[in-house]
């Protein structure tokens, strides 16, 4: 007979293994399988490590609800787990007063999601970042930044004290749904395990993964598409205290500065779509010529900005539902209601704000598998 565990979960990122708790902690015996020899060496180790305040998003979106109530539930687990993080605080900075409408628009959206802003004349914000240039600004003492592997670490030794497990180098190739036995999973050596409950949380592979579910609607398999964030560096030492970020133009959030907890500015990351069909195509090189456009948009904000004081850093790619021209789509949880197969729940764009919401979207993981 087939070997069978409660719940396995595709993909060992932060939002896999906060995932693979959350079920653990119910009370199910979890296998967390990842594709790497390590935990959290795709998307979750190349982002920005920001606590996000939940000020940008949809009112009523999941992105909204997710990253408000993760947030919360984020700096307590960093209380109890002894993770490192800092309440640092953000500005959101207009420079010109035709700016001053979006962030008042800013602040209204963030209101509704229950998320208080600080109205500051430029003036009090140039007091509190005597480096800032601005007209006026929004201050959000919620947002924060944290040391994303060392959270992962510690969802991971969650898990295993509930009992669950991650097995690394362990990619899922495919799976056939529903059958007698329950979910059929087979791993790329081509071992096979039952489960009564499978999450695909395979990131930028969760569409191609997802794909290859048997017993799945092709229409609930959407087109994966990619934008990489370029990252530069500050050489020398970071002058704010806080991040700080342009009013926004547009869906993305301009060049902005993020600090991480050794103290290290960088900026970024840009949007650069890339023209590729599967992951395995994604070159994480970083263009220095890139870095070039970013000055004068700085400067706007920190004039101080040394001419070549931009390195390029890292970069981090997002796993998107839309090309160059779409909306920015909300997250897609997609549980047994929506695509019909029960004990299946697909996650399909958990782009930013993905590690602020990583709990919260545990929690709902499991109230969508445990729903009679
Ligand atoms: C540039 C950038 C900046 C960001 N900044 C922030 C930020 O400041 N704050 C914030 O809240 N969010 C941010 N995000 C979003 C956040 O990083 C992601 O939402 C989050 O890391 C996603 O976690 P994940 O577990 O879904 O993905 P991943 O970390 O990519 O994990 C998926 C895992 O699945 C594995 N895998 C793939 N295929 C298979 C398979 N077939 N079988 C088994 N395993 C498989 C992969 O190896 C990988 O480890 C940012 C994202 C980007 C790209």
């Amino acid at each position: 007979m087939m070997d069978r565990v409660d719940a396995i979960v595709a993909g060992g990122g932060v939002v896999g293994l906060a995932v693979g708790r959350a079920l653990a902690q119910a009370g199910a015996e979890v296998i967390v399988a990842e594709a790497l020899p390590a935990i959290g060496q795709s998307v979750s180790s190349r982002n920005s490590e920001v606590i996000h305040a939940g000020i940008y998003y949809a009112p009523g979106s999941l992105k909204a609800r997710l990253c408000v109530r993760g947030r919360e539930l984020l700096y307590d687990f960093c209380d109890s787990h002894g993770v490192p993080h800092r309440r640092c605080g953000k500005l959101i900075v207009a420079t010109r007063e035709p700016e001053l409408e979006a962030l008042r628009g800013m602040q209204a959206r963030a209101a509704a999601n229950g998320v208080d802003l600080r109205w500051l004349g430029g003036d009090e914000a140039m007091r509190l970042e005597p480096a800032l240039a601005c007209v006026a600004a929004l201050e959000s003492p919620a947002t924060g930044i944290v040391d994303s592997h060392a959270f992962m670490l510690a969802l991971q030794g969650d898990l295993e004290r509930a009992g669950g497990l991650v097995a690394l180098g362990s990619p899922v190739a495919s799976a056939r749904l529903a059958q007698a036995a329950g979910h059929v999973v087979r791993f790329a050596d081509g071992s096979e395990l039952a489960c009564r409950w499978l999450v695909n949380s395979a990131s930028l592979h969760a569409p191609g993964l997802a794909a290859r579910f048997e017993g799945l609607d092709p229409r609930h398999v959407p087109t994966a598409y990619f934008s990489k964030g370029n990252y530069y560096s500050l050489a020398g030492r970071a002058p704010f205290s806080r991040l700080i970020y342009p009013a926004p133009a547009d869906a993305w959030l301009g060049v902005h500065l993020t600090l991480d907890l050794g103290g290290q500015a960088r900026f970024g990351p840009d949007q650069e779509w890339l023209d590729i069909a599967t992951p395995e195509q994604i070159d994480y090189a970083v263009d220095p010529r890139r870095a070039d456009g970013f000055y004068a948009e700085v400067r706007r904000y920190w004039p101080g900005l040394p001419d070549g004081a931009l390195q390029p850093a890292y970069s981090g790619v997002r796993p998107k539902l839309h090309g160059p021209d779409g909306k920015a789509p909300d997250f897609r949880i997609d549980g047994p209601a929506l695509h019909g197969v029960p004990g299946l729940v697909n996650l399909f764009g958990i782009e930013s704000p993905g590690l602020t919401s990583a709990l919260a979207i545990g929690g709902e993981v499991l109230s969508l598998l445990a729903r009679p």
